[in-house]
C-alpha cells in the first residue's frame, strides 16, 4: 500500500502544510474533528442570520503570505474589508498605521477550502491514537476506532494544548514542548438585531469592560441575512468566566454592547472559543525527522492567520528538505 502522510488538523495551518506537500507531489490525507474545514476561520450560521465568530479578518506581512493572498484574491475565495475600526478607551492606533484587512468569502472558511482542492480530506475525524507500527504510523479515532491508513509521516497541526494531549504517548518529548505554549480563550456572542444599530462606526476594538471587539457582521463583504454584530470578551475576562453557563456571558456581553449604545438583541448566541488565542513562539515549526512527526499551528509563529499559514508552509518545507538531503 502506497504510504501517504498525515495531517491532523484542518485549520490553515495544516492546509498550508498538505497543499505546500501536495503541490510537490506527496500523497496526502488530512483529518478534522470538525464538521467542515478552517477551524477557527469559521462563520456560525443560523435561521435567517450569518456570523463569523472566530477570526474577524486577517493580516498579510510577509511576502509569501501575501502571494498566498493575492491567489485568493484571484479565485474570489478572498476579499478585502474596507473597515476603520474605531478605538473605544483609547486613541493609541494612529490612523496611518491601519493594515488591510482581509475576509473569506462567502464567510471566513472559504480560503481554507480553496487550499484543501484536491485534497483528500476526513472530517468528523477526532484522531486519539497514534501508534508507530513497524511498517509506519497508524491513527485511530473517536468515531471509528483504529483507521485503515499507513503513514510514513504525521503532521499535527492543533492548538498546543491539544497536540500535547495527542503527542503523550507516541512523543513525550515534542507533547512537554507544546504543553509549555498556553492559549488563551475567548467567549463570543452573536447577536442579531431589528435593525441596524446607529453606533457611529462598523467595528471597534474596545479597552475598558468585558469586550476587546465588536463588529457588525452586515458590514463585510459577501454577508447576508438578519443584522448581526459580533461582540468578543477580552481574553482575561474570558479566563475568568471560562465555565460560567453561556446565558449569564451572553447578559453581561450584551449589556456592554448597550452601554456602547447597542440596541437590545432580538436573539443572540455564545461560543466559547477554550484555545483562540496564543502565546506564540517564534519557532515557525517543529520537524522530529527520527520518529517522522512534525508540528506546525499559529502558536510556533507569532499566531493569528498569516502565522498559521507560514508555520504550515516552513514544516512542509522542513519535510521537503530533509527528503532532497
Ligand atoms: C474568536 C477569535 C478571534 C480571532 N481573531 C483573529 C483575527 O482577527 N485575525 C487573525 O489573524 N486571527 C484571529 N484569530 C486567530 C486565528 O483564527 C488563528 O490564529 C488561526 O486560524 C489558527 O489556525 P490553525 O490552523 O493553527 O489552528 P485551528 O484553526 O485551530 O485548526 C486546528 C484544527 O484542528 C482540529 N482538531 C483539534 N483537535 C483535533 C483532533 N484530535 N483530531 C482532529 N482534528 C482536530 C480543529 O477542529 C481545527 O479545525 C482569532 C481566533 C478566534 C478564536
Amino acid at each position: 500500500m502506497r504510504k501517504s502522510i498525515a495531517i491532523i488538523g484542518a485549520g490553515i495551518a495544516g492546509l498550508s502544510c498538505a497543499a505546500t506537500l501536495r503541490d510537490a507531489g506527496h500523497h496526502v490525507v488530512v483529518f478534522d474533528k470538525g464538521r467542515g474545514l478552517g477551524g477557527r476561520l469559521s462563520t456560525r450560521r443560523g435561521e435567517g442570520w450569518q456570523a463569523d465568530h472566530g477570526a474577524q479578518y486577517f493580516t498579510a506581512r510577509h511576502p509569501l503570505f501575501q502571494q498566498q493572498v493575492q491567489n485568493w484574491l484571484g479565485n474570489g475565495s478572498v476579499a478585502i474589508w474596507q473597515a476603520h475600526p474605531a478605538v473605544l478607551g483609547s486613541s493609541q492606533v494612529p490612523a496611518h498605521d491601519a493594515p488591510v484587512r482581509y475576509l473569506g468569502v462567502p464567510g471566513m472558511s472559504a480560503p481554507a477550502k480553496a487550499l484543501a482542492a484536491g485534497l483528500e480530506v476526513h472530517t468528523s475525524h477526532t484522531i486519539q491514537g497514534l501508534i508507530h507500527a513497524a511498517d509506519g504510523w497508524r491513527l485511530s479515532n473517536a468515531e471509528h476506532g483504529q483507521l485503515s491508513g499507513i503513514h510514513s509521516q504525521v503532521v499535527v497541526a492543533l492548538p498546543s494544548p491539544q497536540a500535547a494531549s495527542l503527542l503523550a504517548q507516541a512523543s513525550p518529548s515534542l507533547s512537554t514542548l507544546a504543553a509549555a505554549h498556553r492559549m488563551l480563550p475567548c467567549w463570543t456572542v452573536m447577536a442579531q438585531l431589528e435593525e441596524p444599530a446607529q453606533l457611529g462606526f462598523e467595528a471597534a476594538f474596545v479597552n475598558s469592560g468585558p469586550l476587546r471587539w465588536l463588529a457588525r457582521n452586515n458590514s463585510k463583504p459577501g454577508r447576508s441575512g438578519q443584522e448581526c454584530w459580533v461582540l468578543q470578551a477580552n481574553a482575561h475576562w474570558s479566563a475568568a468566566h471560562l465555565e460560567d453557563d453561556a446565558a449569564s456571558v451572553k447578559q453581561t456581553l450584551l449589556m456592554a454592547f448597550e452601554q456602547l449604545g447597542g440596541p437590545p438583541a432580538v436573539a443572540s448566541s455564545a461560543h466559547r472559543w477554550r484555545y483562540a488565542d496564543c502565546e506564540a513562539s517564534n519557532l515557525g515549526s517543529v520537524w522530529d525527522a527520527t520518529l517522522g512527526i512534525g508540528l506546525c499551528g499559529d502558536w510556533l509563529h507569532g499566531g493569528k492567520v498569516e502565522g498559521a499559514w507560514l508555520s504550515g508552509h516552513h514544516l512542509a518545507n522542513k519535510i521537503l528538505e530533509r527528503e532532497q538531503g
